[in-house]
């Protein structure tokens, strides 16, 4: 016997979740087919709702055992609930998925075929279209993932949801990275591991509504750069060290110049050369500290120094 552990983060999430529910029974059916011995659990956490969502939660646990769950005493967010229902998971695989069905429970099967089957650690999705999404929002989308896999050493891949597949072993490195602010779809990335990437077509959510503000995702941009790239601080140094050059340059310039044609605003040219100068290197030095403040915040967040996928 082997067990799939199927972890849903809700919020507010009380109209969607009994849809959810008679979903993934009808995927069950088509998983007993083909793998006989496998048996499922879900582990809903429920993220702070302000709705009737943990009682919906408590009645289906009532006719269904293999249910459980967490009640967070306040909203942690959805990064927060995907690491509690990792670290409550018992399965030798772990699903994580969206409890609105814009994660599509008909890919599971494919998705645990990959990890089941065919050697991948994980197999996870990525929406191709974004239909059914303002533009704008696209457009900044686009743009933030090509920022990001230019100023940050791990691949962000454009449309990747947190819906994944994983062993065991992914799991159990994942919540190795015990970071409190926590971007998911990098922290997948960081660990490593083989993934085998599964398209498909965006989906509307099929009831409630999404929990997603455009300032909401901004921040949430903003939490990946932070936390997964130190770019920003090494600008500074960039940026000191370039008007330091110009600094250099400005003082020959005005040198010349006040030799050739006197000094007749007395006192510019030396005061200009000495603000210049010092605003360089002020800059300069901010971004020496900002190279060292960079690495002692990637050493306090303590992730591991390496993951291994395999030993003997
Ligand atoms: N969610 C959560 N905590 C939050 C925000 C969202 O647990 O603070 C859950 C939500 O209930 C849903 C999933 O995360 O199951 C994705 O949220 P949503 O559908 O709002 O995001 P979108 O699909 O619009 O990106
Ligand atoms: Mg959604």
């Amino acid at each position: 016997m082997s067990l799939l552990s199927v972890i849903v983060p809700c919020l507010n999430e009380e109209a969607a979740i009994p849809f959810f529910y008679e979903e993934m029974k009808k995927v069950e059916e088509r998983f007993a087919d083909s793998y006989p011995g496998l048996s499922f659990e879900y582990i809903f956490i429920d993220d702070g709702s302000k709705d009737k969502t943990v009682d919906v939660i408590r009645s289906l646990r009532k006719g269904d055992n293999r249910i459980h769950y967490i009640s967070f005493s306040r909203n942690f967010g959805k990064e927060a609930a995907l690491y509690a229902g990792l670290s409550k998971a018992a399965g030798d695989w772990l699903v994580c998925m969206d409890v609105d069905l814009q994660d599509p429970p008909d890919l599971l099967p494919e998705m645990f075929a990959a990890v089941a089957d065919e050697g991948y650690d994980s197999a996870a999705t990525r929406r191709v279209t974004r239909r059914g999404e303002p533009k704008i929002r696209s457009w900044f989308a686009r743009m933030f993932y090509r920022l990001m896999n230019r100023i940050s050493d791990i691949e962000f891949v454009d449309g990747a949801r947190d819906y994944r597949v994983m062993t065991r072993k992914m799991a159990d490195a994942i919540l190795e990275l015990g970071e409190n602010n926590r971007f998911t779809k990098g922290i997948y990335s960081w660990v490593g591991f083989n993934t085998k990437w599964i398209e498909f077509e965006n989906v509307e959510r099929i009831a409630g509504e999404s929990k997603w503000s455009f300032f909401g995702l901004f921040r949430y941009s903003f939490e990946a750069i932070l936390g997964f790239s130190t770019a920003p601080l090494s600008f500074v140094i960039s940026l000191g060290f370039i008007v330091t050059i110009m600094a250099f340059l400005l003082i020959i310039f005005v040198i010349i110049r006040t030799l050739l044609f006197g000094d007749p605003t007395s006192g510019w040219p030396s005061m200009i050369c000495i603000i210049v100068f010092f605003a360089g290197t002020q800059l300069l030095c901010t971004g020496i500290v900002g190279a060292y403040l960079g690495k002692t915040y990637l050493e306090t967040k303590n992730r591991p120094i390496f993951i291994a996928r395999e030993e003997e």
